[in-house]
C-alpha cells in the first residue's frame, strides 16, 4: 500500500519536460505577435499615405495649386490619419509642395 502512494503525479523529468514545452510555446507566440504587430503598422502607414495623396488631389482639384502643408488638407478627409506621422516610427511624413508628394522617412518604409 505505501508503494502505491510513491506512483501517484509527476516526476521530476516530466515537469521539466512540460515546462520547457510551455516555454518554447511562450517565446514562438510573442515573436508571432512582435512580428504581427510590426506588419500592421506597415499597412498602417502604407494606408495613411494613400489616403493622404487622395486628400491633396481632393484639394488641387478644389483650389487649382498644391497645398502648402499637409495642415492644409481637408480634416474630414484626413480625420482617420493620426498625427500625419508614421505609426512605427512617429516620424512625420515628408511633404513636397512643388511635386504634391508625400512620403515616410522611416528607413524600412523607405519604398512606400
Ligand atoms: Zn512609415
Amino acid at each position: 500500500m505505501a508503494s502505491d502512494e510513491g506512483e501517484k503525479g509527476f516526476t521530476l523529468v516530466e515537469l521539466m519536460v512540460a515546462l520547457a514545452l510551455v516555454g518554447i510555446l511562450v517565446a514562438v507566440s510573442v515573436a508571432v505577435y512582435i512580428e504581427a504587430t510590426r506588419r500592421a503598422k506597415d499597412v498602417t502607414c502604407q494606408s495613411n499615405l494613400r489616403i493622404l495623396r487622395s486628400a491633396i488631389v481632393v484639394y488641387r482639384a478644389a483650389n487649382l495649386q498644391n497645398p502648402d502643408s499637409l495642415n492644409d488638407l481637408d480634416p474630414n478627409f484626413v480625420r482617420d490619419v493620426t498625427g500625419l506621422s508614421c505609426p512605427a516610427s512617429n516620424i512625420p511624413y515628408s511633404y513636397n509642395k512643388e511635386a504634391a508628394e508625400v512620403k515616410c522617412e522611416y528607413q524600412p518604409h523607405a519604398s512606400y
